[in-house]
């Protein structure tokens, strides 16, 4: 197995082997440069001497950087003159408070973005190949076309096509251009395996998956779709796009150390949770210099591996990551549902496409009492309020009713899901869609939408 090139890259850039000695070095070098430069952290770090950092411990005090904050005023943030800005990122925000989150870029942060994807597929593909880039590049800057640039670098012919809206179009290219890899979105590369399968299993060899997070059950069948290989990236725009990528074993991510330091904290204590155990990533950039981030809470829940990769490197190991903390919803007193176990058994349904999850109130549906003529509403006619859990399944309309049990079936798999419908307090829902939608929600994370109502008292 060939060790991942992230390691000598690494070394190359720090000038030495040890990675711990560098990353401390620049943190300190960092929180001198933010404070000097940014207003937000002029005021954020003011109790904050760099020449007390003199540990990872010591950095522990450092106080957290929440997406919040970068919402309220992303200019704060800003080390450099709005001149040296070469490309600004506004994130979609879910809530209605219309404030955006803005990331911003200088030619050099993206320089080293470049430099990471280039790095990193390397362990994937070679100058044999030629990939299919399935993530928005049109834009200067944009993640395709930095993956572009990076690949070119390399001698790696590679074609933006863009997230998939038309599967044909995309199979047909893949049989023009002579496509053996793929990089992009998990549930679309699925779609495309399963509408396409003869053009997918006799051309893709490898798979790039990115942009969210990936349920284990679609990684088992797209490898066995084909005599196909499935690598998975972790990133995210905060991050300068790229954060980290598998090697050769597919056993979980090696990261950017030269230009992040990682750490996994307790979400609710903050404190940093040993090797092998799962907490929030939180990760503080070392290079950046238009907009660094000093310990920004991810809100994805991941784990440092406790054992080291079989690849051979001294690089650390961050297990596959299970996605947004925040993705779930209480069903019933602490018992949480998660997408992740949605994900993982749906996914294998083969006939769906997609998916859409939302948890419903009925305390607002009303029930008819045929005797007295009366419409009742659950709460005034003291019917215990349930939750039904809606699942909106992109499937064709004569495939409906089999898959509608087995989606029911699977679900029942999930034991807070089982025990809710025992104790009768949660209902199944399944619905087709209003209209017809190409599968895939483009680029928007998979999460559960939780309609139900807030209760005071
Ligand atoms: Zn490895």
């Amino acid at each position: 197995m060939k060790k991942t090139s992230l390691e000598n890259w690494i070394f190359k850039k720090i000038g030495s082997r040890d990675i711990e000695d560098y990353q401390l070095r620049k943190l300190k070098e960092n929180i001198n440069y933010v404070k000097n430069n940014s207003r937000f952290y002029k005021e954020q770090l003011r109790y904050i001497n760099e020449n007390d950092i003199n540990s990872f411990e010591d950095f522990e005090k450092v106080p957290f950087t929440t997406a919040e904050d970068i919402k309220d005023n992303p200019l704060r943030f800003l080390c450099v003159s709005q001149q040296y800005i070469s490309r600004i990122v506004s994130l979609n925000t879910s809530g209605t408070t219309g404030k955006s989150k803005r990331i911003f870029f200088t030619e050099e942060d993206q320089e080293l973005t470049i430099d990471f994807f280039k790095e990193g597929m390397k362990d994937i593909v070679n100058s044999n190949d030629r990939v299919l880039i399935l993530l928005p590049g049109e834009i200067s800057g944009s993640v395709g076309d930095l993956l572009k640039k990076a690949l070119s670098r390399i001698n790696v012919e590679s074609y933006i096509q863009g997230p998939i809206k038309d599967v044909k179009k995309v199979s047909n290219i893949i049989k023009l251009k002579n496509i053996n890899s793929l990089v992009g979105i998990p549930v679309q590369v699925l779609s495309l395996s399963r509408k396409e399968k003869e053009v997918f299993s006799n051309s893709i060899e490898k798979v790039l998956l990115s942009t969210d997070y990936v349920p284990n059950a679609l990684i088992e069948e797209l490898t066995d779709s084909g005599n196909c290989k499935v690598f998975t990236h972790y990133g995210m725009t905060e991050m300068g796009l790229g954060g980290g990528v598998e090697c050769e074993s597919l056993k979980g991510y090696h990261l950017r150390e030269a230009d992040l330091y990682f750490e996994v904290v307790s979400p609710t204590t903050g404190r940093k949770v040993k090797d092998g155990e799962y907490g929030e990533i939180v990760f503080t950039t070392l290079t950046r210099k238009g907009m660094p981030l000093i310990r920004y809470r991810t809100g994805d829940k991941g784990r440092f591996s406790a054992k080291a990769c079989d690849c051979g490197t001294v690089l650390r190991t961050m297990d596959r990551i299970l996605g947004r903390i925040e993705n779930k919803v209480e069903i019933y007193d602490g018992n949480f549902l998660n997408m992740r176990d949605i994900d993982e058994n749906l996914i294998k349904i083969k006939e769906i496409m997609n998916y859409e999850v939302s948890v419903m109130d009925n305390s607002k549906s009303q029930i008819y009492n045929k005797k007295e003529g009366k419409l009742y509403n659950y709460r005034e006619n003291n019917i215990e309020e349930k939750s039904e859990l809606v699942i909106t399944a992109y499937v064709s309309k004569e495939n409906f009713e089999v898959v509608k049990d087995e989606i029911v079936r699977n679900l029942n798999q999930i034991p807070v899901i089982s025990k809710s419908i025992k104790k009768g307090i949660l209902e199944i829902k399944i619905l087709l869609p209003d209209r017809e939608k190409e599968s895939g929600n483009g680029t928007l994370k998979r999460r559960i939408y939780d309609y139900r109502r807030e209760y005071e008292g």
